[in-house]
């Protein structure tokens, strides 16, 4: 006999497989609906909290519409996190332009992704913001599926079917 106990809504410590579309100044930026669902473990901030807070107590097929303010998203944008840093320490091969992505490594040897947003003689200034830092973040989201987490996924924080952590 095997006990198995029920998951009839969104709890933490409950595997949720989630359908999302994220909508951003109009303009939908992401969705998983070209794809699987997305699998998180609820109360473990696999997302993002603003999302998952409001996600308690949903069932499977419940669909909700969900706003999520820059604080509880990707953060304010910050004039600090915008930085002038000499030419000379780019390579050759990067195109300098405003508008390019870049992986920028700091002196401990973080890596930090950061966007260049304009190009002088000397310097080029750089914007270590999250692209969606000050942005208000809209969800439509459905929930596909709900399971309890096994042990392993609950030491470790996160889920381990597909959709999820590969190791
Ligand atoms: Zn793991």
């Amino acid at each position: 006999m095997s006990v198995e106990k029920k998951i009839d809504q969104v709890t933490d410590d409950v595997i949720v497989s989630l359908h999302y579309v994220l909508t951003v100044d109009g303009e939908q930026i992401d969705t998983s609906r070209e794809d699987s669902p997305i699998d998180f473990l609820q109360g473990h901030n696999n997302i993002i909290p603003g999302l998952e807070h409001q996600l308690y107590g949903m069932k499977v097929g419940d669909k909700k519409e969900v706003t999520v303010s820059p604080k509880d998203g990707y953060g304010e944008r910050a004039a600090e996190d915008i930085k002038d840093v000499p030419r000379s320490e780019f390579p050759d091969d990067i195109p300098l332009k405003p508008g390019v992505y870049l992986q920028v490594e700091d002196k401990d040897g973080f890596l930090e992704e950061a966007t260049i947003v304009e190009v002088g003689k000397d310097t080029v200034k750089l914007d270590f913001n999250h692209p969606l830092a000050g942005k208000e973040l809209h969800f439509q989201v459905e929930v596909v599926d709900l399971r309890a987490a096994t042990a392993e996924e609950l030491d470790h924080g996160h889920p381990h079917s597909p959709g999820g952590h590969h190791h």
